[in-house]
């Protein structure tokens, strides 16, 4: 039966568990939020001897980091050319140029510290579900070869060889990106960083900040954190904090429903290489293979209420459609989570008051963005040399159609599942 089931819950190698904060205590920098950017961001100062307290709400992973689809991609959603016409030319060049590796970060950090995330870094691949879905991915080609990227722009019968159906127009390979574990990487980042002396705290969820002179205090239920420096990494997943807002971006829901197991013959056909995808739609559609033989197709919507049987038989209807072979392959499990969209699709570091800051705003790529952004910033509060941000701190930040946006994506990704095949 198709239950609610995190299938990177079920399947993480690498487990983390730490205590509820139960005390008060002092450190140099506290961290709120165990997703990738927290983790990453303790991990770097805890390896530079710095004291670092990271505080989560809940488990390590519970926000978008481990609901995630596991594609570690370069780059933003953005193409390279509307990132500069948003930020201008430096501003944007120095950010592409940053991200253009984040794939490497993150695979290098997972060699260093033997992350169990099955890692493989062979590319992504981004699918035209229409001609001018092609179109767009002919300018996006052009404009990475026109910065050295290793991208190669597949036609029609390329696609379908490597991808295993008929339906896409054609395809941009980008050898930069690879997959994932998104849980068993965000936990392993943890592990890492409590191996190089950061202090882990789990259900733990800051209820108020305050400010006692030079010092914030992060406040818990049966304990307390002081430091002078204090980095908020709760993106779309912040929890009530006494007078902060639950979340400052358009929230875009996305769900994953895994197969059941598929049989050999069919599973040579199917992403023949093993690389993940997704397409060009607005309302996208993502696809990728776990090792554990399933296949797992990811969506816009949130899988509730009305929208649980709309969009769970969407999937059914397009896992056929895109391989007709699969006649008896069922769904297993299913489970989404909450993607933060900044007003510009350009992620935020803001400055929040003296020595407090916040990273929101990953607009849907969040691993390798999220990775970069978190050591960055690590750097910048231990040294505050600001060349080691990839972008500079932004102090305004707000997006009054929010709201709006966030009930439009969700109706409209009804809508699309509601007709669409
Ligand atoms: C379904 C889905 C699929 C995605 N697929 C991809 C993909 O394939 N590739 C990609 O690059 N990106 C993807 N993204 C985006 C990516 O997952 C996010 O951008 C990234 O996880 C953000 O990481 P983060 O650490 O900033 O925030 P999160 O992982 O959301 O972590 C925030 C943490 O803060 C904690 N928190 C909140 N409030 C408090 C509080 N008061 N006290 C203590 N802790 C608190 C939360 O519990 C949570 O664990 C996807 C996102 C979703 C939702």
């Amino acid at each position: 039966m198709l239950e609610p089931r995190n299938h990177w819950a079920d399947t993480s190698e690498e487990v983390f568990t730490a205590h509820a904060l139960d005390d008060h205590i002092s450190a140099d920098i506290i961290i709120v939020g165990g997703g990738f950017t927290g983790c990453s961001a303790a991990l770097e100062v805890a390896k530079s001897g710095v004291k670092v307290v990271l505080i989560e709400a809940h488990g390590i992973g519970h926000g978008g980091s481990g609901r995630n689809v596991g594609l570690v991609n370069a780059g933003l959603w953005l193409p390279p050319d509307d990132i500069v016409s948003r930020i201008g030319k430096a501003d944007g060049e120095r950010l592409i140029t940053s991200l253009s590796r984040a794939p490497k970060d993150v695979f290098d950090l997972i060699n260093n510290y033997q992350i169990q995330c099955n890692a493989v870094q062979n590319g992504t691949v981004h699918c035209a579900h229409s001609a001018s879905g092609f179109e767009d991915l002919i300018q996006r080609h052009s404009q990475w070869k026109a910065l050295g990227a290793p991208v190669d722009l597949l036609g029609a019968q390329e696609t379908q060889n490597l991808i295993g159906t008929r339906l896409y127009y054609g395809a941009l390979w980008d050898h930069r990106a690879g997959t994932i574990q998104p849980l068993a990487y965000c936990r392993g980042l943890a592990r890492a960083a409590v191996a190089q002396g950061a202090k882990v705290f789990e259900h733990s969820p800051v209820l108020s900040v305050k400010k006692n002179q030079a010092l914030w205090q992060a406040v818990t239920q049966h304990g307390s954190v002081n430091a002078p420096k204090i980095l908020f990494c709760t993106n779309a997943y912040q929890d009530n904090i006494h007078q902060e807002p639950r979340a400052k971006t358009t929230i875009v829901n996305y769900f994953q429903a895994v197969t059941d197991t598929i049989s050999d013959d069919q599973w040579v056909n199917i992403l023949v290489q093993g690389q993940g995808c997704w397409d060009t739609a607005s309302i996208m559609t993502s696809l990728r293979k776990s090792v554990d033989k399933r296949l797992i197709l990811g969506a816009m919507g949130a899988p509730v209420g009305l929208g649980r049987s709309l969009h769970l038989n969407w999937a059914k209807r397009k896992l056929k459609s895109l391989f007709p072979l699969l006649v008896d392959v069922s769904l297993e499990a299913f489970w989404f989570g909450e993607i933060a969209i900044s007003n510009d699709y350009i992620p935020k570091i803001q400055s929040l008051g003296a020595q407090r800051y916040e990273i929101f705003g990953f607009s849907g790529r969040g691993i390798g963005p999220g990775t970069v952004l978190g050591t960055a910033m690590a750097k910048y509060l231990m040294t505050e040399d600001e060349a080691y941000l990839p972008m500079p701190i932004t102090k305004e930040y707000s997006d009054r159609s929010r709201a709006g946006k966030t009930l439009f994506f969700e109706t409209a990704s009804r809508a699309f599942h509601f007709v669409k095949r």
